[in-house]
């Protein structure tokens, strides 16, 4: 008998939180590889996970993506794609040496941390980055001025943290939960008068909107799902968020198979920036609540990040080429003009009916 069918179904009501999942940032991403396995024969390679979620990761590897940890597991003359995540500086350069097209997918709001590290490393400061140990966003962002930075992940080690004299700069990870920054932010206020800090925190967006989501739902749920994996910082903050600011049972799951079978009452959902809606759509098919769902939107999300410059150039030269080749006007319409207008869980769907590469 499968999970299914011996479900104890006392769900009432699901409350959906808005904005969950997709970012501006894993859309851009996502999109991005999309159109590599498409263009080019497999395999391509992306340098770590495009972004951290496993049902992702496993959908882009069936298409013969091969996720690699060091540009030199890069076969010369491969396609390559950089995750959102951000890569160091000389992974980056690796990358171009190596590949016959690279492409950096890097979130914009990533690249604004990078440009901060660098700019404050270059002005003398010793900087504390607030992140998670071997997060490859933390891994990518301290690489730019390695011999400036100091990586603190809670109160303890920035009171551990030693910094002699001199100016001082407060940076952090985009999707660290606004709790725990805001806490090591204000003991680091206290350590380092003058301490510069960017004048918005950089938890970005995406980050911040989805646990104001979440709080709206805490205090009206009996659970409170957390769709996301386990090695994606910001779904780990959501889960925080969730535990803290409600008594609900809090259960994060990657997929619908993880779904604890005894849950009721009111069922509050969220999905982590990197989380698919199809997981979100199939965890209410399973809960079937009675009085069905209820959406609760703390902020409409509209921000759009363009695909990364390297494929558009890309793709117009190729669109050029062929239009020649057929003796049409090589001014042609660039495949990605109506790229808003394309959201990467239709591309996700598309891709799960390609056939497998592997
Ligand atoms: S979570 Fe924020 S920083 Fe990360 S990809 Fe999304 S928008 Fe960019």
């Amino acid at each position: 008998m499968g999970s299914a069918s011996i479900l104890n179904v006392k769900v009432e009501k699901v409350l959906l939180a808005k904005p969950r999942g997709f970012c501006a940032g894993v859309e851009m991403a996502i999109k991005a590889l999309g159109w590599m396995v498409r263009v080019f024969e497999p395999p391509v390679y992306c340098y770590h996970e495009i972004v951290h979620n496993k049902v992702v990761v496993e959908r882009f590897s069936a298409l013969g993506v091969i996720f690699v940890d060091d540009p030199s597991q890069v076969p010369f003359g491969s396609p390559v794609m950089l995750s959102a995540h951000g890569s160091a500086p000389e992974v980056v350069t690796a990358a171009r040496d190596i590949a016959s097209i690279s492409i950096n997918a890097v979130c914009p709001l990533v690249t604004k941390v990078h440009h901060e590290v660098k700019t404050r490393a270059a002005k003398g400061f010793e900087i504390i980055y607030v992140g998670h140990h071997g997060h490859d966003e933390a891994l990518g962002t301290m690489a730019v001025a390695p011999e400036k930075v100091h990586l603190v992940e809670s109160i303890a080690e920035l009171e551990a943290t030693s910094i002699e004299a001199g100016e001082v700069a407060l940076i952090a990870q985009t999707t660290l939960a606004m709790d725990e920054w805001r806490a090591i932010a204000d003991r680091a206020e206290e350590l380092y008068p003058g301490l510069w800090m960017p004048n918005k925190s950089d938890l970005c967006f995406a980050t911040t909107n989805r646990q104001a989501a979440v709080r709206a739902l805490a205090s009206r749920a009996d659970v409170m799902v957390v769709i996301g994996s386990a090695n994606s910082s910001n779904t780990n903050a959501l889960e925080k968020v969730a535990r803290a600011t409600s008594n609900a049972r809090v259960v994060r799951i990657n997929t619908v198979a993880d779904l604890p079978t005894d849950l009721s009452g009111t069922v509050a959902i969220t999905a982590g920036a990197s989380a698919p809606e199809e997981l979100v759509d199939q965890v209410i098919a399973r809960l079937k609540p009675r009085l069905g769902t209820e959406e609760v939107t703390v902020i409409d999300e509209d921000e759009y990040f363009p695909p990364p410059r390297e494929l558009r150039e890309f793709l117009k030269s190729l669109a050029q080429v062929a239009a020649f080749a057929f003796g049409e006007d090589p001014e042609v319409e660039s495949p990605l003009a109506r790229d808003s207008a394309i959201s990467a869980s239709a591309i996700l769907a598309e891709l799960a009916n390609y056939p497998a590469s592997v």
